[in-house]
Formats: C-alpha cells, structure tokens, sequence
C-alpha cells in the first residue's frame, strides 16, 4: 500500500510502498482509511519536537487523527464490523488499567499513538484496536471529520471539562479561533449558556469566530488583555481556553482570567512565568488538558452528526500531502467549509484533511 512515512528530522515525509499492516491480536481492527487530519503536531514531529518524548525509530507512517471502513476483524471483536465506517479514538488503550477503567484513555499505563509512537493513518490502511473505534453513520465521509478525532476532541474536552465552570451569567475567553478554536466555539455554544469572547490576530478567524456563536471578538493587537477586563467590567473571565500558549498567549491568557477563575491550557509552546503570590491570593486555576476520552469523542460526534459542530478543513488527496504540510505551515489553509477535491460525491480513497491552524 501506498503511505507518507518520516524518513528523517527536518526533511518533507515521502511517499513510500510499504506492506499492508495485519491482524495480529484478537482485538485488532484494521481500518482503510478515508481520512487522515494533519495538524501542527505533525509539523512539531517532522521538526523532532516528539523524538526525545516517544523515540519513534524512524521511517514510520504519519497520521494521528483518521476515520474510514473497518476493512478486516480480529476473533475477538464484537462491537464493530467489516464495512462500519468509524472515527478513531487516537489512542488503543489496554481496557484493563486503573485509568481505563475510569474512562480516562489519555492516561492509559499501556497506550499506543499510531502517528506518533508507531505507524499512523496517512496510508491505505491502518491497524488500531476495538476500542478506538466509533461507530459513525455509514452515510459519513470519514474525510469530512477525520481532524475531529485529534483537534476536536481535545478542544471539546476541555470545554467538557469547563461545564461546571461556565453557569449563565459566566464569561468565556476563547484565545484562538483555529484549528482547535473554531471546534470550541462550536462546543460552547452547543453545550453552554456562557457568554463567549473570542481573540485572535487574525480578523477572518474572528469573522468566522462570529459565525459560530462568539458574543464578542477581540483582535490580538497588543490591547487584548485590557479588552477582556473592559468587556467583563474589570473583572476578568470566569474561564480562559488557550488553544495557542504560546508566543506570549499563556501570559495574556492567566492575565484574562479572573479572580477564582481557571485558565485552561490546550495549545503548547510558550512558558508561563507567574508568581505564586498571584495564583494563591486570587486562587486561579491553571488546568492542563491533553486530547480527550473516547466518550468525549463519541459525544462529540452526536453533536457532528447533527450538524451542531461543523469542521473546516481543506482537503488534499495523498499524493499532494506535501502541499497540505506547506500550506498548514504558512497559514495558506484558508477559512471557509470544507472544500472537496476531486468533485462532489467522488472521493478520493485517501485525502488527507488539514484543519486551518490546529495545534492539538
Ligand atoms: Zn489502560
Ligand atoms: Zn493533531
């Protein structure tokens, strides 16, 4: 099968002929892909970013966030079959640990990241196990919400997450509309009565932002953090979803948040520099978030497949993921509904779909 396997640090991933992956445990499914998102996080690999976390000998296949057809079962799955079309939760968890037995898949003892710590999705087919995969409506495009399996469920987590924080008459401060953002807009507004304010540098971001329900937007000019406590009466937010943290973002973000608020960090990059005086004597929270659970992602597709959480996303067959690396790299992933190539109603067996600025 055809797939874009990393060959070396800093170098454009190729694409390459390589064996079919096979069932070798009894819950193994092996999945052909329709879809596979491309992140930030992917940039962050090729950049080497992840070798010293994961050690990931080299070449492997990229592709963390994907969706597709149960292709082949291994003898002890039941609750998929050949032909389901299925999201991927991103991580094949063991079942049997403390976390999973609390649903808590992102902190498995014994977990697998196909993208990251072996081979991913950005091929023909992929082997996961019985418990990622989530049954979606066969009339699904798996290319149409594949990004949904990493950027969305790590935004609509920590917005899951939030719920208890954010009663009506509470403020939101979204910084981001990307990628990740433009999902938890969606969230908020879906699953919450709090007021939602959204900054961004870039005014169309913050155009679309609008669209998706944010009551107010603040462009990212330098005056943002007087905006926010302008805007919530001196006050600061009751929340603060950071999808950037970074490039000074976390330092505006904890400054946003307001006195026993809580400052949610989702994007990643920058550090944060506060004194403790500070956290303790107004006893602000600092939540960190990674991914998501698979119940967040099966949630997460009611609210897709009801068409109350839309993704946009541009996307690329296979033999141009060089071009979806650069575009996403230079910020040329415009914003706008998802945009299909080839035609309407001919897929391309493998695309691969680039959310606009994810960081997930
Ligand atoms: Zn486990
Ligand atoms: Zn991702």
């Amino acid at each position: 099968m055809k797939a874009v396997r990393l060959h070396a640090f800093h170098a454009q991933p190729v694409i390459d002929e390589v064996p079919e992956p096979t069932v070798g445990e009894p819950l193994d499914v092996i999945v052909k892909i329709g879809g596979a998102g491309v992140c930030r996080t992917d940039l962050h690999i090729i950049e080497g970013q992840w070798d010293a976390a994961m050690g990931t000998p080299l070449p492997y296949i990229l592709g963390h966030e994907n969706a597709g057809w149960v292709h082949q079962v291994g003898s002890g799955v039941t609750n998929v079959a050949v032909g389901d079309t299925v999201i991927l939760h991103p991580t094949p968890t063991c079942g049997l640990c403390r976390a999973c037995r609390a649903g808590d898949d992102m902190h498995c003892v014994a977990a697998e990241f196909p993208g990251l710590s072996r081979d991913g999705g950005m091929a023909e087919y992929l082997r996961t196990s019985a418990r990622a995969c989530v049954k979606l409506d066969p009339q699904t495009r798996p290319a149409d919400v594949a990004a949904l399996a990493d950027a969305g469920i790590t935004a609509y987590h920590a917005v899951r997450k939030a719920i208890p924080l954010l009663y009506p008459g509470t403020t939101c401060v979204v910084i981001g509309a990307g990628g990740l953002g433009h999902i938890g807009i969606q969230c908020l507004a879906a699953l919450t009565a709090t007021r939602i304010i959204v900054v961004d540098r870039n005014p169309d971001a913050l155009k679309l932002a609008e669209q998706l329900g944010a009551h107010h937007t603040v462009v990212g000019d330098g005056g943002q953090v007087g905006a926010v406590r302008d805007l919530t009466g001196g006050a600061g937010a009751n929340v603060v979803l950071d999808f950037v943290a970074e490039q000074g973002a976390e330092q505006d973000g904890f400054a946003m948040t307001g006195r026993a608020g809580s400052y949610f960090v989702i994007g990643y990059g920058g550090q944060l520099q506060i004194p403790t005086l500070d956290i303790i004597s107004t006893e602000r929270n600092i939540i960190g978030n990674i991914v998501g659970t698979y119940n967040d992602l099966a949630e997460l597709m009611v609210l897709a497949q009801t068409g109350r959480v839309t993704l946009h996303t541009r996307t690329y067959p296979m033999e141009a993921v060089a071009d979806a690396f650069a575009d996403l790299d230079a910020g040329r992933v415009p914003p706008g509904p998802n945009i299909r190539t080839p035609q309407e109603g001919q897929w391309p067996r493998n695309c691969v779909s680039v959310t606009k600025r994810a960081s997930c």
